[in-house]
């Protein structure tokens, strides 16, 4: 039997709506973001007509090529969450995408730059790399504060907040405390969007304040592998 993403999709919900329960929090107040990074756009659709509209991709070529087949769904909305190369960002840009993974001020001031042949402003947030992994990619947190000013200063970058990918723990309350970090960095700078927790830590980022969920496995089951 293949596997049922709608029936997931609830799932899914249910462990946002408890986690928000426990922690106070509006069931509203955290987006879910649907990771489809290696699924099939009939999945993707499938997802779309059981409610989800923001659809996360992480390799650009990948992601224009969705975005175009999918283009008759109107208000598809699509996150990039992967690493981005600065001549890829034409891709991006073509599916409209936000780009969650700023990682220098050299790509943020290509992304202002491209936004602006067309007159637009494209959503952005900051990849801090908080678990300090040395092969992670996000910007170490003390390069923050001049990463965001000069985000700020572009003309065609909405700077919206922050993004970590969390390093792999066993038990996943060990990564609450990193959570908790990412969320004292964001508040600090007055930044609201938090883009953070995956399947395996959703209820901890949740508690710890997360604002957009990035949820791949749980949603379309496992990834089938990477083509090279
Ligand atoms: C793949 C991926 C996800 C989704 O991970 P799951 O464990 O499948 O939920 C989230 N964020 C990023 C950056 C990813 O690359």
């Amino acid at each position: 039997m293949s596997h049922d993403v709608a029936a997931a999709l609830d799932r899914v919900r249910e462990r946002i709506a408890l986690a928000c329960q426990r922690s106070g929090r509006e069931p509203g107040s955290v987006q879910l973001v649907a990771v489809s990074k290696g699924h099939s756009e009939e999945l993707i659709r499938v997802a779309y007509d059981h409610g989800m509209r923001l659809f996360g991709e992480n390799y650009a070529q990948e992601l224009a090529q969705k975005a175009a087949a999918l283009s008759d769904l109107p208000d598809i909305r699509w996150r990039f969450i992967g690493h981005l190369q600065r001549n890829k960002i034409k891709l991006v840009e073509r599916a409209r995408a936000t780009v969650d993974t700023v990682d220098s001020s050299k790509l943020a001031e290509a992304i202002s730059a491209r936004a602006a042949t067309r007159g637009a402003t494209v959503e952005v947030l900051v990849q801090v790399n908080i678990g300090e992994e040395r092969q992670k990619s996000g910007c170490k947190p003390d390069e923050v504060p001049a990463l965001i000013d000069a985000a700020r200063a572009l003309p065609n970058v909405s700077l919206r907040g922050l993004m970590t990918v969390a390093p792999h723990f066993e038990d996943p309350e060990a990564t609450r405390p990193i959570f908790a970090d990412l969320r004292r960095l964001a508040e600090a700078h007055g930044l609201s969007e938090l883009s953070m927790g995956m399947t395996h830590d959703l209820e901890q980022a949740v508690e710890e304040g997360s604002t957009m969920l990035r949820i791949g496995t749980a949603i379309f089951g496992p990834r089938p592998a990477r083509q090279p």
